[in-house]
């Protein structure tokens, strides 16, 4: 134990990795999970996994570490797919370059991809990310992936915002979850119409830990329906609460076994249906009243 890695927590990969869209070559920065580095704590309403700080390592956020990031051109993709990336997205990769290094600066000034990661890497890893699948091809299922990547970077501007709370980083994360709420509804919409599956998708998360699938879609439409949808109007407002009722209700509802849905998910989506039909009815309440 006197190498000097007992107590790291991240390593750089051996194998070197090729960007595809501009030739840079890098080492991808990887987790270490065992020896009590991670320590589960509870899973929170946004079916985030939170974790307690260990006395050996401190606080560890392995969501930082889940998305590729080209240190040269700012493309970014979830590990999986980096690589993978059809030769019909590079153009338009190529393309974005300036608009991702820009967008970055933009919130949080400079950042080198060849460091360890702190949480403004990750934060920043998801907005490239969400940027990079705008290129990627239907069979990507890119629609549902921007949407985990925009929750998980409004978790991670949450966490910036708690580590320097005079930043304005909660205002960030409020619009990372409106834009959640957008792309979890634009992909059950896409999955719908057959235009992109989100079932297709292996992982879901939303976080790294567990993957609930599309029974967490259906879940995460509603929660930010409920919190972060858009208000157009107080009918186009209540339409919207009705839906995300009815979605949530199909978690539960039916008389369908339950037996294959994770448990803890069922518990937050009859609290979720509990809480909107409480709004629907204080909105018709307000109604009667006025
Ligand atoms: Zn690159």
């Amino acid at each position: 134990m006197t190498d000097g890695t007992a107590n790291r927590v991240t390593f750089f990969s051996k194998k070197e990795t090729v960007c595809p869209v501009d030739g840079s070559k890098f080492y991808r920065e990887e987790i270490l999970t065992g020896r009590g580095r991670l320590i589960a704590g509870d899973l929170n309403s946004e079916l985030r996994r939170l974790y307690e700080p260990s006395v050996k390592y401190g606080k560890i956020n392995p969501l930082i570490y889940a998305v590729t990031v080209c240190p040269g051109c700012y493309y970014a993709a979830l590990a999986a797919d980096f690589e993978k990336v059809p030769e019909s997205s590079l153009p338009e990769l190529e393309n974005g370059a300036d608009s991702r290094i820009e967008a970055v600066r933009k919130i949080l000034g400079e950042l080198d991809y060849h460091e360890p990661r702190d949480t403004a890497e990750g934060a920043a890893s998801y907005l490239l990310a969400l940027m990079s699948y705008d290129a990627f091809p239907k069979d990507f299922s890119p629609v549902v992936k921007q949407a985990v990547c925009s929750l998980r970077a409004a978790w991670l501007f949450n966490d910036m915002h708690s580590e320097s709370p005079t930043e304005n980083y909660d205002y960030i994360a409020r619009l990372f979850y409106r834009k959640a709420a957008f792309f979890y509804d634009l992909a059950l919409e896409y999955e719908q119409s057959g235009k992109q599956s989100i079932t297709a998708v292996g992982h879901l998360g939303p976080d790294l830990d567990q993957n609930y699938g599309y029974d967490g879609v259906l879940y995460l439409f509603s929660y930010l329906t409920l919190h972060y949808g858009a208000r157009e109007d107080e009918e186009h407002r209540q339409q919207a609460l009705r839906q995300a009722k009815t979605t949530v209700a199909k978690l539960f509802g039916m008389g369908k076994a339950s037996k294959q849905k994770p448990g803890p998910l069922l518990d937050k989506a009859r609290d979720l249906y509990a809480i909107i039909a409480e709004k629907l009815e204080d909105d018709e309440e307000e109604e009667a009243d006025a």
